[in-house]
């Protein structure tokens, strides 16, 4: 049985739902792709701002693009507050759980955006606590929201 179900998604449009409880450390779903080389991906008009949210980055010279339909893991929203994460090797990757999930509770990762002048276009709706706004990958966001930056130093002064 599969661990997940498509569903339409409160953060948006499609997502994926697990179907059933998940424990972490449980791969979900293979992440697939067809590898490209970064002066395709740089070059070919597909991969314009709008596109790259499916592109992974395998290495230096190449990412993977996920674009298809048979891929159906690309349809997993990014959260601020994910429970999964990509790991994997070379072109075998998979989708991962972080954390126990509950059936019905929406799979999401950390799409790992690094900060840039167009984080704007990308607006995330994914309504965490610890949502600065943007898709944005946790060690950026204090760049947006001084307040993720706050955080960290508060916890730091808790750990001494
Ligand atoms: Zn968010």
């Amino acid at each position: 049985m599969t661990l997940y179900k498509i569903k339409k998604s409160n953060i948006d449009n499609k997502g994926l739902i697990a179907a059933k409880n998940i424990k972490k450390g449980s791969k979900i779903i293979e992440y697939k792709g067809k590898l490209i080389s970064k002066k395709e991906s740089e070059d070919n008009p597909k991969f314009d701002n709008s596109k790259r949210i499916y592109l992974f980055e395998i290495n230096k010279r190449y990412d993977l693009d996920g674009d298809f339909n048979f891929n159906t893991a690309r349809l997993i929203n990014h959260s601020c507050n994910p429970n999964c994460e990509v790991v994997g090797k070379g072109l075998k990757l998979w989708i991962e759980s972080i954390r126990d999930i509950k059936k019905g509770e929406e799979l999401t990762c950390d799409y790992g955006f690094s900060y840039d002048a167009d984080y704007k276009q990308f607006p995330c709706k994914c309504k965490s606590r610890n949502c600065c706004g943007y898709i944005v990958r946790s060690e950026s966001r204090w760049r947006i929201n001084k307040r993720f930056g706050l955080s960290f130093k508060k916890n730091n002064r808790v750990n001494r």
